[in-house]
This record gives structure tokens, C-alpha cells and sequence, in this order.
């Protein structure tokens, strides 16, 4: 008697979702950030005045952010 059901099916293969993580604020400005998918990725944020904007800043991590979705992180919805 060998009725052992051996169901091929792969359920390791759970899709994390990509987040923004910020990992250095300056007060309250994010400069530093990673995503949480991929450990090794640092967003740095740059900006455009001398002094440190909070929405300049999450912007330009936000926008480092999305283009590395697309490139590493290949969306489809
Ligand atoms: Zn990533």
C-alpha cells in the first residue's frame, strides 16, 4: 500500500512586496532610506538647496525608490 499523495505543488515562493524603509532621519527628514526587499540598496537623498528640505528630501528618496521597483523589482499588476 503506497497511497501517499505527493502534491508537486511549490508554496515556498511567496512574493514579498517591496517597501520603502527609512533608515536615517535628520530630526525629521529622511536622508537615508533601504528597501526592505533588498537589504544591500541605499537611497540617499539629495537635494537641491543648501539646507535640508523634508519634502525635497522624501521626494528625491521616493523617486530613487520607484525607478529601483521598476529596474529590480519588475511590477505587474
Ligand atoms: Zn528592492
Amino acid at each position: 500500500m503506497s497511497a501517499e499523495s505527493a502534491s508537486g505543488k511549490k508554496d515556498t515562493a511567496r512574493m514579498k512586496k517591496p517597501g520603502l524603509r527609512v533608515t536615517k532621519w535628520l530630526a525629521e527628514i529622511p536622508v537615508e532610506a533601504t528597501c526592505t526587499a533588498c537589504a544591500s540598496v541605499v537611497f540617499r537623498a539629495k537635494g537641491v538647496s543648501h539646507r535640508p528640505n523634508r519634502e525635497e528630501y522624501q521626494r528625491s528618496i521616493q523617486v530613487q525608490f520607484d525607478l529601483h521597483c521598476k529596474t529590480a523589482h519588475l511590477q505587474n499588476d
